[in-house]
């Protein structure tokens, strides 16, 4: 079978030059630039389920599912009709809503938080754990894993993932020195680093925090017994444990992350971080956790925290419908869907002799583009980072021209969705052999 014929991107091209005209690097978000693998982002149109349509009319099926939050798939009937009606009525008051108490009862039901404290994006979700964090203990420095991504907060833009490894840039300039000099970055799933950091500063650190399943270097679930570990390495050291499941949570179980250890171990992060899922494709997040550190949050206490949007009525509408209809079904949906593209990549890259390793979470994976040398598992930052993103650049754009949009790093995760249906995952396996032959005829040895 030969390569397919690129499809035509005229009209998104066109839309890219003006973008670029009024947008620094014509994006909203650098992820969306295709800078890791070279070539012209497509400009959607519109979105169905399982499917994207872009500006030239070109259909994908999309493995993005916007970094997470389509759970259900896109404009989902249900959804689009409880957004439509809430939209009517007025899209922001802000009074105090119906649908933000609800939403909050859904995600405490859900997840072992007391409370939660309703935001708009996920890195406002853990730019205010930390501060909460800090006010209730009285310590100044945060624990953070390099690798794991938590939102363009100033004190954690030190070794994040996501866009800042695929750009490979140390941090970021415009944040001073001494905001980081609070934050110590650790090696992924490293407890010997974790317990010499404690015993050196146990006693000044406020929280540690981690995504619950890192999932901003391509997928790293934490070892057996890593998360737990955390948790009462902090307990003992008087600090709290800071739990990011805004990309897990509601996405790799119906509890989230917590669902594969805690719930099953019987503890619990003292504070968690929400988003994407739970805003059902609408600007929605949150933070929760014990009531006692709960309290101290303004007006109740006097940590202070606010927003014009949080708990909008429209997005908390949106996110209160998509957990109604995320059920079990939905997730064992998931995990079979997931499980079929893995298992196809791997035999597809295994065929046309790339190196690779796969790796999963729950309904959450990803496939790393791994050295030829490289490792066999990847187990923290410095393994993510030892990829031949020249083979992705060809595999993702062989996808793409198959009609496959895949996220265009090789440090994300693939998203699928309860829309993921046999003709979907059809179309995947169909465009994997020739993408898998195109990342090999990409580059021998390096
Ligand atoms: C996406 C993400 C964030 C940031 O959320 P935004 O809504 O993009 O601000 C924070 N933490 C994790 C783990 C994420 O995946």
């Amino acid at each position: 079978m030969n390569a397919a014929a690129p499809l035509p991107t005229v009209a998104s091209a066109e839309l890219f030059a003006r973008a670029h005209a009024v947008t620094p690097g014509g994006v909203n978000s650098p992820v969306r630039a295709f800078n890791a693998v070279g070539g012209t982002p497509r400009f959607i149109a519109s979105a169905r389920g399982a499917w994207l349509t872009d500006v030239d009319g070109n259909e994908y099926v999309d493995l993005i599912c916007s970094w997470g939050p389509m759970l259900l798939g896109h404009a989902h009937p249900e959804v689009v009709a409880a957004v439509t009606e809430a939209a009517a009525r007025g899209t922001s008051y802000g009074t105090p809503t119906q649908a933000e108490v609800e939403l909050a009862e859904e995600i405490v039901g859900r997840t072992p938080v007391d409370s939660v404290r309703l935001v708009s994006s996920g890195t406002e979700a853990t730019m205010s754990a930390i501060r909460l964090a800090r006010g209730f203990t009285g310590r100044d420095l945060v624990v953070k894993f390099a690798g794991c991504y938590h939102g363009h907060v100033d004190s954690l833009l030190a070794a994040a993932g996501s866009g800042l490894a695929t750009f490979s840039v140390p941090g970021t300039p415009g944040v001073p020195e001494d905001f980081t000099a609070h934050t110590l970055v650790l090696p992924y799933n490293d407890r010997t680093a974790v317990e010499a950091t404690f015993a050196e500063h146990g006693d000044r650190i406020a929280c540690l925090i981690t995504e619950a399943a890192p999932g901003n270097m391509g997928l790293v679930p934490p070892e057996d017994g890593f998360n737990r570990f955390l948790a009462e390495t902090c307990a003992r050291h008087g600090a709290l444990f800071v739990s990011d499941e805004v990309m897990t949570g509601f996405r790799v179980t119906r509890t989230g992350r917590w669902g594969l250890d805690g719930a099953v171990e019987g503890w619990r992060p003292d504070l968690m971080t929400f988003g994407k899922v739970m805003g059902g494709g609408f600007p929605a997040a949150a933070f929760g956790g014990r009531a006692d550190v709960m309290a101290h949050l303004a007006p109740q206490g006097a940590v202070y925290q606010a927003g014009t949007l949080s708990g909008n009525p429209v997005a908390a509408t949106a996110g209160l419908t998509t957990l109604r209809l995320a059920t079990d079904d939905v997730y064992a949906h998931l995990d079979k869907v997931s499980l079929a593209i893995r298992e196809a990549a791997s035999a597809a890259l295994a065929e046309a002799g790339v190196p690779h390793v796969v790796q999963h979470d729950g309904t959450m994976f990803s496939v790393f583009f791994t050295e030829d040398d490289g490792p066999t598992r990847v187990r923290d930052f410095a393994d993510a980072s030892r990829q031949r993103t020249d083979r992705y650049g060809a595999f993702f754009h062989a996808m793409l021209d198959h009609g496959v949009h895949l996220p265009p790093s090789t440090f994300e995760a693939w998203f699928v969705s309860a829309a993921h249906d046999d003709r979907a995952v059809d179309r995947v396996l169909s465009a994997l052999p020739a993408a898998a032959r195109a990342a090999a005829a990409a580059g021998g040895a390096e």
